[in-house]
């Protein structure tokens, strides 16, 4: 499994479409792996900000398990799964805010139910400025997450960057070009996929 992360407009959607007509050139059949996709947040906008924060935290696990549940399947049949992000957005959110940051053996317990200790053969995080975000969303309907304050969306990048130099991830600059980015992508799952 590669996984592709970070902010909401650092460029992950690219990057997996480009990455995936790669791989199907080469004759790979992938699977694209999203929790939290464009149809739930648009079903969810108007819900989201209403909803008791324990019910927001249950809902993003279900969110979750069910791509986890999908990427195993993916995986019995072959398909090189790329994930539009991983558990990161689960540790960078419950580490710093809502009930699981005050529980530390309820967060390990409930990210091992639903990620089943499954890790990425690869990650990328894709690092953006906060700034960055809203230039690059402006044209998407705003959902809960989006309307918090700066300060939220600067300590979830930071929570992200913290987490990539924790795992190893491959931390990538996600202002450059489009077609730079991809480059270095492919660079690192050649290596992995065909051991080059
Ligand atoms: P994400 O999936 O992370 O939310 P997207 O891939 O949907 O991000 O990109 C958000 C917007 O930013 C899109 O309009 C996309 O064309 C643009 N974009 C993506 N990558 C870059 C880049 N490296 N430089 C400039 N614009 C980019």
């Amino acid at each position: 499994m590669i996984s592709i992360t970070g902010l909401d407009g650092c460029g992950k959607s690219t990057q997996i479409d480009l990455l995936k007509k790669y791989l199907e050139k080469k004759g790979i059949t992938t699977f694209i792996s999203k929790a939290y996709t464009s149809d739930f947040k648009e079903m969810l906008a108007s819900y989201l900000e209403y909803w008791d924060p324990a019910t927001r935290m249950f809902f993003f696990l279900a969110l979750d398990n069910q791509q986890c549940v999908e990427v195993i399947q993916a995986v019995k049949e072959r398909k090189i799964v790329i994930a539009d992000r991983w558990d990161e957005s689960y540790m960078a959110y419950h580490l710093q805010f809502g009930i699981l940051s005050r529980d530390k053996t309820l967060r390990k317990r409930l990210h091992g139910l639903v990620f089943k200790r499954i890790r990425p053969d690869i990650t990328f995080l894709l690092d953006i400025p906060v700034e960055m975000v809203s230039k690059r969303t402006k044209s998407r309907r705003q959902d809960f997450f989006d309307k918090n304050p700066i300060e939220y969306h600067i300590k979830m990048r930071n929570g992200y960057l913290r987490l990539a130099k924790a795992r190893n991830t491959m931390i990538i600059d996600g202002t450059q070009s489009i077609k730079t980015i991809h480059r270095m992508i492919i660079q690192e799952v050649r290596k992995l996929i065909f051991k080059e």
